[in-house]
């Protein structure tokens, strides 16, 4: 019978965590192995790197990192890297910081130059036919705003309608406008390098502007033998009107407020946060919440009410994941930002509506008929719910099993047994899913004996509990989910062998 070491398995302090994952981004703040593995102690799933900012050396050192903090700790850790997708920006500089002043003219043009107070170089190529007369343009997200008084051949002449301070490689941004510019530009093309010459589980793809764009960049990975899992960031008005699309190409979605309220009035991103949400939850795919969630964080050592909050209703509403940025990249409090959101998400945990959530994954998976891997994931939720089952134990290669358990959000801990560390890295950003690695199973008795043992020797469950197994039958065969069992304990030896 297959040996388990349950005290390698199931640590304390993943016992601990709130079912709702947490994605840190990996900064100056964290970026080393002790830290990392301080990070993952108090709660992070996945540790995400921002393409757009830092260099290549140090993404490939945190990738580094990562991968050893999770393989010394014995736990799946996934790796998110955001591409930085379809942005204009000005360009270089004369100085470091130059003013502009409201009322003022300004011209963005397409010839590179050396920016000035009247002038500065926009690229890539695109902006003078996304926009016209008229159109808002914003430089770094809305430090500075300027009005489109005329468009020619080369020059797009402005009027500065709210002054500030202008960096060099700042943003250019037309909230709701059209993007025509090629997903590929210089600076994704860099990151996609990256992506492709890296050990990478989820790839980011900002400014995504409709479901072709998903399909584009995982056409592009696959062809070099690449196959991450895509996470739409819906930060733009035209990836909210092509959402149910998106949702289709991709793997999982960011609810990315921070250029969502740029891009849309801000006082439109709460309604618009609360229905990705929720289509995310009826299509079964993860969705994290993303930006300013602990932002006080950066430089204070609890958050604002506010914040917490913001943090509480989104884990009520259904959400997978909540991310930190600068809070764990660059943040005095990183690690307290954790133990505050952990302690925020457990709280709301308490309070989510189960049944209702299932009930959505449900209506909207069964066009009248459910699929027979949906029909066992839901009736694993239910039969675990009414039996007061101790755990459900997902049997997954490919990780969708357990995928799939997790999108009918299950009251009942759910574990997901896996022989593939990267099908856990995988599962990261799956609300409620603990990956544990074991040994690969050839035989099913051999499954169900190897997951009553787990179960007893981590003492989620004793003697006469009910556990529920979930497994897909053929064994070896990734996305058939068929098999519901109810196991008692203890689940006898297989002598047959
Ligand atoms: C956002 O805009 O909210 C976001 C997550 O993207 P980035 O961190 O790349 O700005």
């Amino acid at each position: 019978m297959a040996d388990i070491d349950s005290s390698h398995l199931l640590p304390p302090f993943l016992r601990s965590r709130a079912r709702t994952r947490i994605v840190c981004t990996i900064g100056p703040a964290t970026g080393t192995l002790p830290r990392i593995k301080r990070l993952i102690r108090v709660g992070m799933s996945v540790g995400r790197l921002n393409l757009s900012h830092g260099s290549s050396d140090d993404h490939h050192g945190y990738v580094k990192i990562l991968r050893q903090a999770a393989e010394e700790m014995g736990v799946a850790v996934g790796i998110l890297a955001d591409l930085p997708g379809p942005k204009y920006r000005v360009g270089e500089m004369e100085q470091p910081e130059i003013t502009l002043s409201t009322g003022q003219h300004f011209t963005l043009q397409r010839e590179p130059c050396a920016g000035t107070s009247e002038r500065a170089n926009v690229w890539p190529l695109g902006l003078h036919s996304d926009i016209k007369k008229g159109s808002l343009v914003l430089i770094d997200e809305g430090a500075i705003e300027l009005r489109v008084e005329n468009i020619d051949e080369e020059e797009i002449h402005c009027r500065v309608t709210m002054g500030g301070v202008m960096k060099p490689n700042k943003a250019v941004t037309a909230p709701g406008n059209t993007t025509t510019v090629d997903y590929f530009t210089p600076e994704t093309e860099e990151a996609l390098a990256f992506v492709e010459a890296s050990d990478i589980d989820f790839v980011g793809l900002s400014y995504v502007r409709d479901g072709g764009d998903v399909e584009r960049v995982r056409a592009r990975l696959a062809k070099v033998g690449k196959n991450p899992q895509l996470v739409a960031k819906i930060e733009i008005q035209q990836a909210v009107d092509n959402l149910a699309e998106i949702l289709i190409q991709s793997d999982a979605v960011m609810v990315a407020r921070g250029d969502l309220g740029v891009e849309l009035p801000f006082e439109r991103v709460p309604s618009v946060q609360k229905r990705i949400i929720r289509m995310a939850n009826e299509i079964g795919k993860p969705v994290i919440t993303a930006t300013q969630m602990m932002e006080s964080m950066i430089e204070a050592p609890t958050p604002t009410r506010a914040e917490v909050t913001d943090v509480y209703n989104a884990v009520r509403d259904g959400t997978d994941a909540i991310m930190l940025s600068a809070e764990t990249s660059v943040g005095k409090f990183p690690f307290r930002a954790v133990q505050a959101m952990t302690r925020i998400a457990k709280q709301a945990e308490r309070y989510i509506d189960h049944e209702q959530l299932a009930n959505r994954r449900r209506k909207a998976a069964s066009a009248g008929v459910l699929p027979v891997d949906d029909a066992i994931a839901d009736a694993a939720a239910v039969v675990a719910s009414s039996l007061n089952a101790k755990a459900i134990i997902a049997y997954t290669e490919s990780g969708s099993t357990a995928g799939r358990v997790a999108a009918y959000r299950p009251v009942t801990p759910l574990f997901a047994l896996t022989p593939d560390i990267g099908a856990g890295a995988k599962l990261a950003l799956r609300w409620g899913v603990i990956p544990i690695v074991v040994e690969n199973y050839m035989n099913i008795q051999d499954m169900f004996t190897a997951g009553s043992q787990f179960a007893l020797d981590t003492k989620i469950a004793k003697l006469g509990d009910a556990i529920v197994a979930v497994v897909g039958l053929p064994i070896g065969v990734p996305g058939t989910t068929n098999l519901l069992r109810v196991i008692t304990l203890p689940e006898p030896v297989n002598h047959n062998k």
